[in-house]
């Protein structure tokens, strides 16, 4: 019978003894409320419960092991987001409200996906580095949490060469962070920033010169990744298509930037798509098609641990996020 007590009962059993307390109240029947109070004398100050947040997830694609890896987020308010140029701004806060979001500040996360190939360990970009100040560049403490050194990763698929996705190549003394990674780009992307003449992206591609390994659609790296493009957010911007043991995932990367915005405003113009008019026709495409393969999608943007389904919303579209699941 002593067995099944709770927990806090057979702590105050072993403090003060019942008649003592009911003594000291003068008071009988009221030991239900006091005896946590008790107890609760003996145990040790409360932790705190602030501090930084865990950043990985592990999931499986089939027979794939991934990780979701958070290198952190940016915040700004609707009005100054990078979501529907060309409309009147109250619309923004106004489509936020429509899905009971907060209006104060639009948050995108950057997401990394790592995928186990047998000896591979394949990255699909490498975050934001030091680019973003301390909004980004958690990746590698956050690899390192579940259990990854740098040296490990044998592959880097950069999606598009915006510094969110490859800022993470170097680190802030311009060291290679990844050094045992070969790196991957759709040649498409690698042409249109070598003749740019942007400063900041040529110093990334320099640091990778002659190891630079060109890809276009429809290839198959490592027997499990697949290359599909989706131009338009930058020329020669790719997804990734994951495929293990009749399961898929699709990294659609930054095809979509937010949650709630791109889904219910796919049309929208997004002030960092390069070809808007491209963008906004791949969005459409992609978004439709996963809606009707109700295909498990993973986005670089997406709420963290990034993994979810599309659905059709009437012309428009709304992301479902999948659960958390400890095991
Ligand atoms: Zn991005």
């Amino acid at each position: 019978m002593k067995a099944t007590l709770p927990e806090t009962a057979s702590s105050f059993r072993a403090g003060v003894s019942r008649r003592d307390a009911l003594r000291f109240l003068g008071l009988a029947g009221a030991a239900a409320w006091i005896s946590p109070t008790l107890a609760r004398a003996a145990a040790p100050a409360a932790a705190t419960l602030a501090g930084a947040q865990p950043g990985y997830y592990r999931f499986k694609i089939g027979e794939l092991e991934a990780l979701a890896v958070n290198d952190g987020a940016f915040a700004m308010p609707p009005a100054d987001s990078p979501f529907g140029i060309g409309e009147p701004r109250e619309k923004i806060a106004a489509t936020l409200t429509d899905a009971l979001m907060p209006t104060d500040l639009v948050r995108l996360p950057f997401n990394v996906l790592l995928v186990r190939l047998g000896a591979e360990l394949v990255m699909i970009d490498a975050g934001c580095g030091p680019a973003f100040g301390p909004a980004g560049g958690r990746l590698v403490g956050h690899l390192a949490a579940a259990g990854v050194a740098p040296e490990q990763v044998t592959g880097i698929i950069i999606s598009h060469m915006h510094g969110d996705h490859f800022g993470g190549l170097l680190d802030a003394q311009g060291e290679v962070v990844f050094k045992n990674a070969s790196v991957f780009i759709h040649r498409t992307e690698h042409a249109h920033w070598t003749t740019k003449g942007d400063e900041n992206v040529q110093k990334y591609l320099n640091a990778f010169k002659g190891r630079w390994q060109l890809v276009a659609g429809g290839e198959k790296l490592l027997g499990g990744l697949e290359i599909a493009e989706a131009f338009g957010h930058t020329p020669g911007h790719i997804m990734v298509g994951i495929h293990s043991g009749g399961e898929s995932l699709l990294h659609f990367v930054d095809v979509v930037h937010h949650h709630v915005l791109s889904f219910a405003h796919p049309e929208w113009v997004m002030k960092f798509d390069e070809q808007s008019d491209v963008a906004i026709a791949t969005r459409k495409r992609v978004l439709d098609r996963c809606a009707a393969d109700r295909a498990r999608v993973f986005g670089a943007h997406m709420p963290f641990p990034a993994l979810g389904r599309v659905r059709r919303a009437g012309e428009a579209f709304e992301y479902l996020v999948e659960p958390w699941v400890s095991a």
